[in-house]
């Protein structure tokens, strides 16, 4: 590797788990691009100054997974449309002049994957959204867009579903519901489960009526932490259930687009990712 090689990192805590460094190198691979990307594992009091070390240092541009999506909005000059409508940046890029661009790809990552590679018409589904963390909003408008019919915000504080619903703004096709209402709230097209329950090893207890008769079930999470969503929605006859593997990979191809100035072919890549995890 030459010392003109493009420089990026996640950054993340902890991170040691991403597969993102992964999936942009198949990409560069692919694409014949050399470029050194590694992950960054920062404290949130530490990740406002390791980013601007990153960048000074010539870093070419960096991810960002949790705990620091919000920080890492606030720290950007300017923003692209959809980080500004979600609040949260998964995406930091170095601009010529000098300033430093959010961006955020969540929401366009999980359409991606519902419609392009799993053939699911959103349109006219009713939603159900568990969780109002900074995936949900990264999900909820990308989901309007591609026209479900509604969506029905449930978490276990409700005071962040009402923000939540408040924060996109469309009371005919937006409506928060009370995490204790699960059992009477009826059933649900499509179903996804944004909360990080399974990340941490925790089991959500749904009740098997909100899955509507030829449902589709997606959880953002993937591997051993949707395992457990996955077999409740398989046991409630959803007619697919998926884990965020494909949105992950998605995710990553639009900012690899970013950086590059050209799109890798992702299948390739989420089969191997899918091979081996
Ligand atoms: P946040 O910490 O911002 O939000 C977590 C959400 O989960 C909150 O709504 C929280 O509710 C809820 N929650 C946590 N534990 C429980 C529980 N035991 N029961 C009910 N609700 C619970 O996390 P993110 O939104 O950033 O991430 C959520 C998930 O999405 C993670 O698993 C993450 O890995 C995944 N993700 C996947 C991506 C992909 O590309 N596939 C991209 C981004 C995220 P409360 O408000 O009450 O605390």
């Amino acid at each position: 590797m030459s010392d003109d090689t493009l420089r990026y990192t996640v950054f993340g805590h902890p991170v040691g788990h991403s597969l993102s460094p992964r999936i942009h190198r198949a990409f560069a691979h692919q694409c014949g691009i050399e470029l050194d990307y590694g992950i960054s594992d920062v404290p949130p009091d530490d990740f406002a100054a390791a980013v601007r070390d990153f960048f000074a240092g010539g870093g070419a541009g960096a991810n960002v997974t949790v705990p620091h999506k919000r920080v890492a909005f606030e720290l950007a000059d300017n923003h692209s449309e959809a980080a500004r409508r979600v609040g949260t940046a998964n995406v930091l890029t170095p601009q010529a002049d000098g300033s430093l661009r959010a961006h955020n790809t969540d929401g366009d990552g999980l359409v991606r994957d519902l419609a392009e590679r799993h053939r699911v018409d959103l349109r006219g589904h009713d939603t159900l959204l568990l969780g109002a963390g900074g995936a949900a909003h990264g999900v909820a408008w990308s989901l309007l867009d591609a026209g479900v019919q509604r969506i029905t915000v449930v978490n276990r504080t409700a005071a962040s579903a009402d923000a939540l619903c408040d924060r996109l703004g469309e009371p005919e096709r937006v409506r928060s519901r009370y995490w204790d209402d699960l059992d009477t709230i009826g059933s649900y097209d499509l179903i996804i489960n944004a909360t990080s329950a399974g990340v941490t090893g925790q089991s959500l207890s749904l009740p098997f009526s909100l899955v509507g008769a030829r449902a589709f079930c997606y959880d953002l999470s993937y591997g051993a932490a949707a395992t457990d969503f996955l077999a409740w929605a398989r046991a409630a006859n959803a007619r697919l259930a998926l884990d965020g593997l494909g949105m992950l990979v998605e995710t990553a191809a639009d900012t690899f687009e970013l950086w590059h100035g050209k799109r890798p072919d992702t299948e390739v890549v989420y089969r191997q990712l899918r091979s081996t995890s």
